[in-house]
């Protein structure tokens, strides 16, 4: 695999295209090709001979749109092949505000969560910064959005991975996403959600990016959490609760937790209880979501009656709560279920030592 141009930041094309001894408007040209979405070899303002010198060290593309889902709902769903053969999968979700690009940061993920398909295999690899913006800027293209007018207008990082195991790549993604030059997305826009890898939160707190930190709590004590999320063996709920409270304080935004409703395991009275008692006071929001049952998991999702149910006891409470639709639920709309179902489909799933399904 050739090196990736989007993995460069506007400072470093414009070295690059000095470097290869053109004038600086060339580099404007080539930041303006690639934040459209395009192909080296589809940038039609730059001279041919530049874009060869390109294509000898570049990917012609770091990604391609490989198949499209289209839900009864609206929401798209985009399984994209990487330039090393690797498949990831993005949702575009549509709202009455716009369009809501859920992205993945690695190809599967290690965190072994028990409700989440993306972790069948464990973790292929990292996506580089490139191919994480790529996933936007294609499907932006493809839905006819540019730069000024984005079809795109949110970006969430809640596609397969954990985007604090790719810390420098991710935070190198966002720098770009959100760069005057590029897309220029504000971090307003953007959601990162993380299952509470509390250093990293600590350090990304100084990242000057302030966006949504979501966390995924799914429990209120550390033992049950463990049941479901392994990392909860190595950072407890208070270590999360604080490293959130210090990101509230260093940046003013408030935080999200996902709570993802689990039948018979944590969503009675008394959890109700523990998540008003854990969250009452702070800055911060539940977006509680039905579990999207995954074929290859046993877990089952609350039922509707209670879900509401729930939800009512954290708002009496003195939560802010909302409850969120499935969406994509015809699509598979959960973490991973395309991935797993196109790997299965080709034969390619079972990697060795991926966990029991
Ligand atoms: N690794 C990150 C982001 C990816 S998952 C994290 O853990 O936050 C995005 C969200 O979907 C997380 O809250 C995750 O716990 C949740 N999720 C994963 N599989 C799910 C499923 N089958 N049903 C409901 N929520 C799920």
């Amino acid at each position: 695999m050739k090196a990736i141009i989007q993995d460069l930041d506007y400072r470093q094309i414009s070295a690059l295209a000095a470097d290869m001894g053109q004038p600086a408007f060339r580099a404007k040209q080539l930041y303006e090709g690639i934040t459209q979405g395009k192909d080296i070899s589809q940038i039609s303002t730059l001279p041919e001979t530049f874009r060869q010198r390109l294509l000898n060290e570049f990917e012609d593309c770091a990604l391609r749109i490989e198949k499209v889902f289209a839900g009864a709902d609206g929401t798209k769903k985009f399984l994209f092949s990487l330039a090393d053969g690797n498949v990831i999968e993005g949702v575009l979700m549509s709202y009455k505000y716009g369009n809501t690009q859920c992205v993945s940061t690695q190809v599967g993920c290690r965190m072994g969560c028990k409700f989440c398909a993306s972790t069948l295999g464990g973790l292929v690899r990292n996506l580089t910064p490139g191919e994480i913006l790529s996933q936007i800027l294609k499907v932006n293209a493809l839905c006819g959005g540019t730069r000024e007018k984005r079809a795109v207008t949110n970006v969430v990082l809640m596609g397969s991975g954990e985007p604090f195991d790719n810390y420098d790549n991710v935070v190198a993604f966002l720098k770009n996403l959100t760069c005057a030059e590029g897309l220029n997305v504000s971090p307003r826009n953007i959601s990162l959600s993380t299952c509470g890898l509390a250093d990293r939160m600590y350090d990304f707190a100084k990242e000057g990016i302030p966006l949504n930190l979501t966390v995924s709590l799914h429990a209120t004590a550390d033992a049950e959490r463990a049941r479901t999320m392994p990392v909860a063996n190595k950072w407890k709920i208070s270590q999360i609760l604080q490293a959130c409270d210090n990101y509230f304080k260093v940046t003013g935004r408030r935080f999200i937790f996902e709570y993802s409703l689990i039948a018979g395991e944590n969503c009675d009275e008394r959890h109700a209880g523990e998540l008003i008692k854990l969250l009452k006071g702070r800055p911060c929001h539940v977006n509680l979501i039905r579990l999207n049952e995954v074929k290859e998991r046993s877990l089952k999702a609350a039922d509707e009656k209670n879900a509401y149910r729930f939800l009512g006891m954290l708002q009496k409470g003195g939560l802010s709560a909302t409850l969120r639709r499935q969406i994509g639920a015809d699509i598979g709309g959960a973490c991973g279920q395309l991935r797993a179902s196109y790997l299965k489909m080709n034969g390619e799933d079972g990697a060795p030592g991926s966990p029991p399904g």
